[in-house]
């Protein structure tokens, strides 16, 4: 199905998930999937999502897993794409692959330069901007349902809040539908932002990324890769049991349910859910907003 259509008709319950490296990891993903799937006999995720690796470092991986998404469970999947580094027949042929196996839906990225390839050198013809990649997806098959993503904080190489709003609008004026944002813990930094893109007159549904916190060396790293900030109250509540795994995941757990409580009383039209591959406390999480919704 496309996104496009499930968010006309109802607020959205997401997951991220990412392709894993190993067999182990594959195990893991599938024993995840299988626990959200059956937690709770009346929900079923809207979609799923499954993230590429930057310049492309995952796209068979990616693919490969998608496929067996698809083949083992009836469900909507969104599958990430990053342009950089890739060329426009890189582009056009993993286009095609998806197309192939039924994909209707793609979160068009720029993405970054690979972490771990010093020396990566782009193809001359790369695309620079996620706009262009949703324009050049639109140019060769205008069916796909196209996503981007969003900064509620801003991108952190963007030079303001205000002009990375206008790069998102762009990114809508040439066809995309929806927004996923990036992990936030601070919802006044989302119903700001979500202000001054209305201003800016977007009207696209914008569904927030939910980090549920796992772990402090996990809360570290991602907010330092995402540049989300870690508000004071969060630090001074974690710190001191940065060990203490059990802590630190029942606070996670219910610091997401009281966010997206609230998020959901501002009005969002659904919520994405990087599940990091691990189910549980995204489980934990919808069993208390299910009742909510
Ligand atoms: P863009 O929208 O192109 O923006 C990139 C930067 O350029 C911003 O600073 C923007 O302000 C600026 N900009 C945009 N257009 C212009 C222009 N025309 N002129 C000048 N400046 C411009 N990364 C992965 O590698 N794999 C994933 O699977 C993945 N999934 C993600 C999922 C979500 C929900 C989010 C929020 C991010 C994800 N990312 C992923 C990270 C993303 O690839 C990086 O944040 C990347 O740096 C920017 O991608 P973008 O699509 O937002 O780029």
């Amino acid at each position: 199905m496309k996104i496009c259509d499930i968010l006309k008709e109802k607020f959205t319950i997401s997951f991220e998930f990412f392709p894993p490296k190993t067999r182990e990891g594959e195990e893991n993903l599938f024993n995840t999937i299988n626990d959200l799937l059956t937690f709770n006999k009346d929900f079923n995720p809207d979609f799923v999502s499954i993230t590429f690796g930057a310049g492309g470092t995952t796209k068979d991986k990616t693919f490969e897993i998608t496929k067996k998404i698809k083949d083992k469970y009836n469900l909507t999947i969104l599958e990430h794409f990053t342009c950089y580094g890739l060329s426009k027949k890189d582009i056009e042929t993993y286009l095609k692959r998806i197309k192939d196996i039924g994909i209707e839906n793609i979160l068009a990225l720029r993405g970054d330069k690979p972490r771990n390839i010093e020396d990566f050198v782009p193809p001359p013809d790369t695309l620079n901007y996620a706009s262009e990649l949703v324009e050049f997806i639109k140019n060769i098959d205008k069916s796909f349902c196209i996503g981007v993503a969003g900064y509620p904080e801003g991108h952190p190489k963007a030079p303001s809040l205000e002009k990375d709003i206008e790069y998102l609008k762009l990114k809508l004026d040439k066809g995309a539908s929806f927004v996923i944002t990036q992990l936030f813990f601070d919802n006044n930094d989302f119903y700001r932002y979500i202000e001054l893109v209305r201003k800016k007159g977007i009207e696209a549904p914008i569904i927030p990324g939910i980090l549920p916190i796992i772990s402090w060396t996990n809360l570290e790293r991602f907010t330092q890769l995402s540049g989300a900030k870690l508000p004071q109250k969060i630090y001074e509540d974690l710190y001191p049991h940065k060990d203490d795994k059990d802590y630190i995941i029942k606070y996670g757990i219910e610091f997401s349910i009281k966010q997206i409580e609230d998020l959901i009383e501002f009005g969002i039209p659904g919520i994405h859910i990087f599940t990091l591959n691990k189910s549980y406390s995204s489980k934990m999480i919808l069993k208390e907003i299910l009742k909510k919704i």
